[in-house]
């Protein structure tokens, strides 16, 4: 997998999810896509951060990055929801589970699995008027997930040691091979280091997804 090769939707989130890195909230980004697929609404986690654009939140637990979407919606726009689907570099946590389907939006996409932790998708059948709204959930996706996960890891050791292992451990059941990498990631400042610089991004997704794919085979083997 290449940067290149990804969709418009998944690279956009992922920028964001670096965006939030460098501003030092949690690396999660999200984006709202209409019925062609076409990028309308990105957002992304701003809850360490002392602003936000008009319409979404921050300095606060609750500024997740499918809020920060969710939140920039218009209620005009809700009719035209239908066939829109929600893109997260992460599984949705209860709030924002709850965000989107509130918001009427019926695809979900994300990339990493945290149904360990956060993640609530696994929900979805055992609420009766969750099941009423026939959500059409994707993911997780592989490679997609574990680089999430090095993002995830770097920041947990990075800003929030204190509670990182036991994250980290639960993180590592489902992305053991993310989870290295993330560390290895911290322990050399390679994300760190180029923090800021959003143009750094693509260069390292291709390193990480190469990465995890010799990860992959050494492990197998
Ligand atoms: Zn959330």
């Amino acid at each position: 997998m290449r940067w290149e090769d990804l969709s418009e939707p998944w690279k956009r989130s992922f920028v964001q999810a670096w965006d939030a890195y460098n501003n030092g909230s949690i690396p999660i980004g999200a984006v709202l896509v209409d019925r062609e697929g076409k990028v309308i609404i990105e957002g992304r986690n701003r809850v360490h951060e002392e602003t936000a654009p008009i319409n979404q939140i921050c300095s606060n637990r609750l500024a997740h990055a499918e809020m920060n979407v969710l939140l920039q919606l218009e209620s005009n726009d809700y009719q035209h929801l239908g066939e829109a689907g929600i893109y997260s570099t992460m599984e949705p946590c209860i709030q924002c589970f709850g965000a989107i389907i509130l918001s009427k939006v019926k695809n979900i996409y994300f990339a990493a699995l945290d149904d360990k932790l956060a993640g609530a998708t696994t929900l979805k059948d055992k609420h009766g008027f969750i099941d009423s709204r026939k959500l059409v959930i994707n993911g997780p996706y592989p490679v997609l997930g574990d680089i999430q996960m090095v993002l995830r890891t770097d920041f947990l050791l990075r800003y929030e040691a204190d509670r990182a292992e036991d994250l980290i451990a639960a993180h590592a059941i489902d992305y053991p091979i993310g989870v290295a990498l993330g560390r290895h990631y911290f322990q050399t400042n390679k994300l760190y280091e180029v923090k800021g610089k959003r143009e750094a991004f693509p260069k390292f997704f291709d390193e990480m997804a190469v990465r995890i794919k010799e990860m992959e085979k050494a492990h197998i083997r």
